[in-house]
């Protein structure tokens, strides 16, 4: 693990923390209340969401709940992925947190249609295109390996089936890539 990646890992979390001031990391293998969670979701998708504890992050309120290892992952990706959680805190302020919970888990269905957690994701999966670009390059965001773990997430059991018709994900997919091309070459754009 390079250094510099770490650098730039703590100066995001510093920077997450002076925009939400209550912003705090917990390790799921540490929470009771994680762990509560991981088996509800196990319960509620037939085991087809196992991987909550080891590879996903979740932010609840002002929390964020990092899976094992987290000190050990690839600080790059791990600004990736927090920009993305970014979206997910943004939300919650601009909702509130009954707003977003009510939306987020259960409207118009909490599994198999759950069109306001797709929408809710597409926005924050836009800003992990856009820092991948930013962070990782060109060819890295148009990697057809990346729309293929993107697209399951909406398709699969990781989030309850949330939006299950690959063909509609794949347009969002078509157009948020093009966004963030486009706003990419813009030298102004950031
Ligand atoms: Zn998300």
């Amino acid at each position: 693990m390079s250094e510099d990646g770490l650098a730039i890992r703590n100066r995001f979390i510093a920077e997450i923390q002076a925009e939400f001031p209550n912003f705090r990391i917990i390790k799921k293998e540490q929470s009771a209340f994680a762990k509560a969670i991981d088996l509800g979701l196990k319960l509620l998708t037939l085991g087809g969401q196992r991987e909550f504890m080891s590879r996903y992050f979740t932010v609840i309120g002002d929390t964020l709940y990092v899976p094992k290892g987290f000190d050990e992952l690839d600080p790059i990706n791990v600004v990736i992925t927090l920009r993305h959680e970014r979206v997910h805190l943004r939300q919650r302020r601009r909702l509130t947190l009954p707003g977003m919970t009510l939306l987020y888990l259960l409207l118009p269905f909490p599994l198999g249609m759950a069109y306001f957690r797709a929408r809710l994701e597409w926005e924050a999966y836009t800003e992990t295109l856009r820092a991948t670009l930013e962070l990782r390059g060109r060819d890295a965001v148009m990697a057809a390996a990346l729309r293929e773990r993107v697209v399951s997430q909406f398709t699969s059991a990781a989030y309850g089936w949330m939006w299950p018709f690959p063909k509609s994900v794949n347009r969002w997919y078509d157009e948020a890539l093009q966004e963030v091309l486009s706003s990419g070459d813009t030298p102004l754009a950031r």
